[in-house]
């Protein structure tokens, strides 16, 4: 049980012992001063922090331990402190400094409390030293800001990096665009091609196709001419005669079509404007196709307006009315009105062709200029599918228009506009 430690109360004489062994050993400055801020003692830490030879200080005023710039205020707090004394610490979230004999600053911290002695109020400060981590906390700055820096070169560095990708998905893009306006190039004079070749077939076999009929009547009618030799056979000579004229005419016209479509698809019609007069040239025209009707079919002719001259081409306007009316002839039945209907106003002159014939099925009404195009309930009749294309080509090369309305088996109304100066009076 001897080795048993008991605590006893130390002595005062203990305490002191105690007391100024940690003052001198403690590896903290430890300043006591007086109210007046006279330097009573100082540990040997303190000397050694200030570089200060043992006992300098004493007597000294704490102030030249302060940078000179600081020394003024010092002596303002010192004073407040010594009236109102409590334990704090110095200059909270402020750099101190403190000076050292060699006019060095030294980054401290400080903190104070006071206490009495004999009846004087004492103030004791402690000053730690903080070069170190004032070193490391400038070092964890310059690191900081190093990395803050590279932060920002890398980030322009991807910026950049960012924007040249965006450019060259701009340029692929664009180069996918081209490409794709090439391949769609290609693939257009294909089509085109294809088109071409569609529409020789199309030719050779409309060619043959329309040929075939005018051909045998024209044979048979020649074979049949040999058989009525005699004179009393005159009368059936002269219908076979009229036969082959007919025949040879329809072969003709078709001939015609594709004659003027080529020209006029090789751009070789110009246009030649001249001025005639109007009136007499519908009513010529009208007259020639009055041949080509059916039996009690009628053309009749309304015109309004101002008659007088026009300044057209002629040929084209010709062509333009000969393929409307012949169409509106063949596309309706004997004994029906076809009315072609002119008005003219100003510079405006409208020529419509009316027929009451097997109209147009709504589904062929998109594709009725086009090359070679028949429509579904056409196929009985005669025809190229040529005429309207060159309708359309006609018009288009004189400046005008035009559309058409119709309703199968009610019949069909083709408009074509053009303009030409206003007639002369
Ligand atoms: P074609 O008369 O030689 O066939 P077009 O180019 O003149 O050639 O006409 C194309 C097609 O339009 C015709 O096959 C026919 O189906 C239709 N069409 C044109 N005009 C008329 C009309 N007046 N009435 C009914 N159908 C018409």
């Amino acid at each position: 049980m001897s080795s048993m430690r008991t605590f006893e109360t130390p002595s005062a004489t203990d305490q002191k012992e105690a007391v100024e062994s940690m003052f001198n050993a403690a590896s903290l400055g430890i300043i006591i001063s007086n109210s007046d801020g006279v330097i009573e003692q100082v540990n040997p830490y303190t000397n050694r922090l200030f570089g200060y030879e043992e006992g300098e200080l004493v007597g000294m005023k704490v102030e030249v331990l302060i940078p000179p710039n600081l020394r003024g205020r010092h002596v303002e707090h010192r004073a407040k402190f010594s009236q109102n004394p409590r334990t704090r610490s110095m200059g909270t979230g402020l750099d101190l400094f403190g000076l050292t004999k060699s006019g060095q600053l030294l980054p401290v911290e400080v903190s104070l409390t006071h206490y009495e002695r004999n009846g004087r109020k004492e103030v004791v400060a402690f000053v730690s030293d903080i070069t170190e981590r004032k070193r490391i906390e400038g070092e964890l700055k310059a690191l900081n800001a190093e990395l803050e820096k590279k932060v920002a070169e890398r980030t322009k560095e991807l910026s950049q990096a960012f924007m040249e990708l965006q450019q060259t998905n701009q340029d692929l893009e664009q180069e996918m665009e081209q490409r794709k306006r090439a391949e769609n190039e290609v693939r257009m004079a294909l089509e085109k091609e294809k088109e071409l070749n569609e529409l020789k077939s199309r030719f050779v076999s409309t060619a043959s196709h329309e040929f075939r009929t005018p051909l045998s009547a024209i044979i048979t009618s020649a074979a049949l001419i040999d058989r009525y030799a005699a004179p009393e056979g005159e009368a059936n000579r002269a219908r076979h005669v009229q036969t082959i004229k007919a025949s040879v005419q329809s072969l003709t016209n078709i001939l015609n079509d594709f004659l003027s479509l080529d020209k006029l698809e090789k751009g070789k019609v110009e246009l030649a404007p001249s001025r005639f007069p109007f009136l007499d040239f519908v009513r010529e025209v009208v007259e020639e196709m009055r041949a080509l009707t059916k039996p009690e079919q009628t053309i009749r002719h309304l015109h309004q307006g101002e008659a007088g001259e026009v300044l057209l081409d002629a040929k084209l306007l010709r062509s333009v009315l000969q393929n409307l009316l012949s169409n509106a002839i063949k596309y309706s039945a004997e004994a029906t009105e076809i009315r072609l209907l002119t008005r003219r106003v100003g510079s405006e002159l409208e020529m419509a062709v009316e027929d009451h014939g097997i109209g147009i099925p709504d589904s062929d009404q998109g594709h009725l200029f086009e090359t070679f195009f028949r429509g579904r309930n056409a196929a009985s009749i005669q025809g190229t599918g040529l005429g309207l294309n060159i309708v359309k080509r006609c018009v288009d090369l004189m400046g005008g228009t035009v559309e058409f309305a119709s309703q199968e088996g009610a019949g069909s109304r083709f408009l074509v506009r053009l303009t030409t100066p206003g007639a002369r009076s």
